[in-house]
Order: C-alpha cells, then sequence, then structure tokens
C-alpha cells in the first residue's frame, strides 16, 4: 500500500485551449473516468474535462462509497458486476492506492414479501454473473455478532442475502487516479472553469461556453451531476430527471472489526466501518426534489433511529459529521448514457445515489461510445431512447439503498 502512495503520479493542471476533439463538463467520476478510458483504451488525447468548483467536489466526494452489483434486472447486474470487476483490478492498473476493499454485503429481510424479493435477487444475480447467496439469522449472526436479530423487537430479521464481492473504495482517491492517469497521457483536468452555456452551429453542439470564454469541440459530453437538466436544457433536451438530495453521516470512531456492510431492506438504510474506524452511515433520498445540500436535522434523526434498532451500539457512539449531495433521478431508477438526439452532444446522467459503483463500467462505456460512435453492448440498454420506446429498466429496490 505504502508503495503504492509513493507511486502516485501527480495531476498536470492546465490552463484550457480554445479547442478540443472532446469537452467533458464535469470532474467528478464518470467524466474523469470517460478521459482516463479515452486516453488509456482509444489513444484520444486531445480532451478537456472542465470542471466548475475542485475535481471530486459534487457527488465522487460525498458518497458512501459502496460497490455492488447484487441488482434485480439482468441489464444492470451485469454493467455493474462489470464495474465491481473493474475496481478490483483498478489499483493495478492505474498504480494509485484507491484502499478497496472486499467486504460484503448483508440485505436483511424483515418480511415474507421481503424474503421472496431477496430470494430473487439471488436467482438473477447468480444467473447474470454476481455472487449472492441467502443466509439464515443465525449465520448473519456469526458474521455480524453485533447485530440484534430481533430488530429492537419490531423488525426480527428472518433472513438476508449475501452479495459476497460487495466493496468499497476511498472515493475521492479513486478520482484523483483517473484524473492523474489521465492527465500524465495528455488530457487537461481543467477546475473552476464553469460551463455557462453550449455552442450551436444550427442543430449541432460544437463546443462549450465558459467562464474563461468559449471552448469548441467535436464531441460534448455532459457529466454534470446534480445539475444535468439545466446543462441539457442547453442543447434544447428535455430529460426524464429530478434532481434530490441525498445525507450521509459518520460516528466518532468503533473499535476495528465490523467487517461488512449491513443494509435493511425495508428501511432502506445501510452501514459500514471506514478505514479510520468511524460508522458511515446512509438511507434514501429525500423526496422532496431540491438542489440544496444543506444537511438535515430530519435525515439525521430517521437514519440514526432506524440503524441503531439493528446495531444497539451506535446508540453510544457521537456523530462526528454529517453532509449532502445532490443526485440526479431517472424515472426508472437507472441511468441514462448516451446520444441525446442532438448531434455533437452525449450524457452520462442519472447516476442518482447509485453512481460511484459504476464509475469504471460508466467511463469505459462512454469512452468507447465517443471513440467508435457505437454504444458497447453493456451500455447500450440504458440510452435515452428507451424511454421514447418504452423499453425502461425499472429497478427501484435495487437503486434505494446506494
Ligand atoms: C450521500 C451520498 C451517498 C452516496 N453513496 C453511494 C454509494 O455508496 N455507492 C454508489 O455507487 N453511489 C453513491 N452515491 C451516488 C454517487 O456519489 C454518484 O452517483 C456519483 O458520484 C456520480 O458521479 P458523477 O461523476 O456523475 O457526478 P459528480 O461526482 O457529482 O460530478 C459532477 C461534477 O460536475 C461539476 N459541474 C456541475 N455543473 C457544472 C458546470 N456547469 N460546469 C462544469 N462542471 C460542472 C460538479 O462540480 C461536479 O464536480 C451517493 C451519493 C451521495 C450524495
Amino acid at each position: 500500500m505504502t508503495e503504492f502512495i509513493e507511486n502516485l503520479a501527480p495531476i498536470r493542471w492546465h490552463e484550457p485551449r480554445s479547442s478540443y476533439d472532446v469537452v467533458i463538463v464535469g470532474g467528478g467520476g464518470h467524466g474523469l473516468a470517460t478521459a482516463y478510458y479515452l486516453a488509456t483504451r482509444h489513444g484520444i488525447t486531445n480532451v478537456a474535462v472542465l470542471e466548475a468548483d475542485y475535481i471530486a467536489s459534487g457527488n465522487t466526494g460525498r458518497n458512501t462509497t459502496i460497490i455492488r452489483a447484487n441488482y434485480g434486472i439482468p441489464e444492470a447486474v451485469r454493467f455493474y458486476q462489470h464495474s465491481l470487476e473493474m475496481y478490483q483490478a483498478l489499483e493495478a492498473e492505474t498504480g494509485a492506492a484507491i484502499l478497496h476493499q472486499t467486504k460484503g454485503i448483508f440485505w436483511m429481510a424483515h418480511t415474507e414479501m421481503a424474503m421472496r424479493t431477496e430470494r430473487a435477487r439471488c436467482l438473477i444475480n447468480t444467473a447474470c454473473g454476481a455472487k449472492t447467496v441467502m443466509v439464515t439469522p443465525a449465520e448473519l449472526k456469526e458474521m455480524v455478532p453485533q447485530v440484534d436479530l430481533t430488530g429492537a423487537g419490531r423488525y426480527p430479521v428472518l433472513g438476508a442475502s449475501h452479495h459476497v464481492e460487495g466493496a468499497t473504495a476511498r472515493h475521492d482517491r479513486v478520482a484523483w487516479a483517473y484524473a492523474a492517469g489521465a492527465s500524465q497521457r495528455g488530457v487537461h483536468v481543467v477546475e473552476h472553469t464553469p460551463v455557462t452555456g453550449l455552442l450551436r452551429d444550427g442543430e449541432r453542439v460544437v463546443g462549450v461556453e465558459t467562464a474563461r470564454g468559449p471552448i469548441t469541440a467535436g464531441v460534448v459530453l455532459s457529466a454534470v451531476g446534480g445539475r444535468v437538466t439545466r446543462m441539457a436544457a442547453h442543447a434544447g433536451v428535455r430529460l426524464p430527471i429530478r434532481t434530490h438530495p441525498l445525507h450521509a453521516f459518520v460516528t466518532n470512531d468503533y473499535q476495528q472489526g465490523f467487517g461488512p456492510i449491513l443494509a435493511s431492506t425495508e428501511l432502506s438504510c445501510y452501514v459500514s466501518q471506514t478505514e479510520r474506524g468511524q460508522m458511515l452511515i446512509g438511507a434514501e433520498f429525500d423526496a422532496q426534489p431540491s438542489y440544496s445540500r444543506q444537511s438535515s436535522f430530519a435525515a439525521l434523526r430517521s437514519y440514526s433511529h432506524k440503524m441503531s434498532r439493528f446495531l444497539p451500539f451506535l446508540r453510544d457512539l457521537r456523530i462526528l459529521r454529517t453532509w449532502a449531495g445532490i443526485c440526479d433521478i431517472s424515472a426508472d431508477y437507472s441511468p441514462i448514457m448516451g446520444a441525446t438526439g442532438v448531434d455533437g452532444f452525449l450524457v452520462t446522467t442519472g447516476w442518482g445515489t447509485w453512481g460511484f459503483k459504476a464509475i469504471p463500467a460508466g467511463g469505459e462505456g462512454m469512452a468507447e461510445l465517443i471513440a467508435t460512435s457505437r454504444p458497447p453492448e453493456l451500455i447500450a440498454p440504458f440510452g435515452l431512447d428507451r424511454f421514447r420506446r418504452d423499453h425502461v429498466l425499472a429497478d427501484q429496490g435495487s437503486a434505494g439503498t446506494r
């Protein structure tokens, strides 16, 4: 690990030029990974990533870092399983320490209906290449001794699905690994440069307006998280997306030894332990759409109440820090990747509360689409035209808890 840290390549910062082959708007994980794979897989380096603030200042640096593939529809399981496997190899590929740890995820069920959901998840995961099996309450207790199987007398644990390869990785290190890898190969990563509009030539998008002047581009990819509807509106594109806040918090340190990630299917909440020993807790997004990143006491109270039913020791810990991000949620709870119907303008969006795990596969897929003008098989089902064709990829149950 030390060797990796010492070997971490620095990011080469640049002033923007007036023209690029590809301009990527948004220096979050998806924008940076797309730039990295354009350079490494396709030799396309005349690329700029324009970030309004600092890289990973959006949701990429705010998430709870869970990587998993235990989704509920085949298209999603295959896509996220590929991403999970890319994460397993990312330290070796980039030489950067992203603190990847395979921990396993348990999704507890408290009713017969939830047990059926989890059994179905195991079947579809297995059929599509993800490792998920059912465990009994006794087996769960053996692997997570801290859990109260009565759910404080209110939410008894009837069983759980165990997604064996579930993992975490340090989020800002992932962004920096991609930024460093891309910039070492000639990509310009440009911070503090908000894109304020799109340049048009008739119907086609031919560049971006920025606070530092216009920049022309052969292709513009919007990878802006939390604000995509506004960016798409510059191109006259209306997306089936709403933006909702999502909160998380960490406690003070707890003795190391809480190994896995524990989630409740019905209560939509989850907990893991960070490398520093803090307990990291999250839940579902706010029902009210908003662009606010203000932390909310209501969320804090609700998350703490839910999780401490299963892990009573949490009641003795202190809340150290809380924060929020704003998430672009699509109408079917699946991402939207690819063409928009406007020449020269692509999107990677709808990453909602679940897009950190997708950064490697999303970036790889978008880079291939830009390089070849064809969406690769894994991302093809996630195109915007699915809404027009009525081929939606509804998977709310899987997306609900990250
Ligand atoms: C609290 C929380 C917990 C989460 N937990 C998980 C989890 O455990 N697992 C998981 O898989 N996902 C999780 N997510 C979701 C995940 O973080 C996001 O889906 C993912 O980070 C999206 O990455 P992105 O690159 O698309 O967007 P972002 O990381 O948001 O990056 C977009 C960037 O675009 C920039 N930008 C915006 N407008 C402009 C503009 N006009 N010009 C230039 N730049 C602009 C922003 O500053 C930002 O840096 C969580 C999210 C939150 C908020």
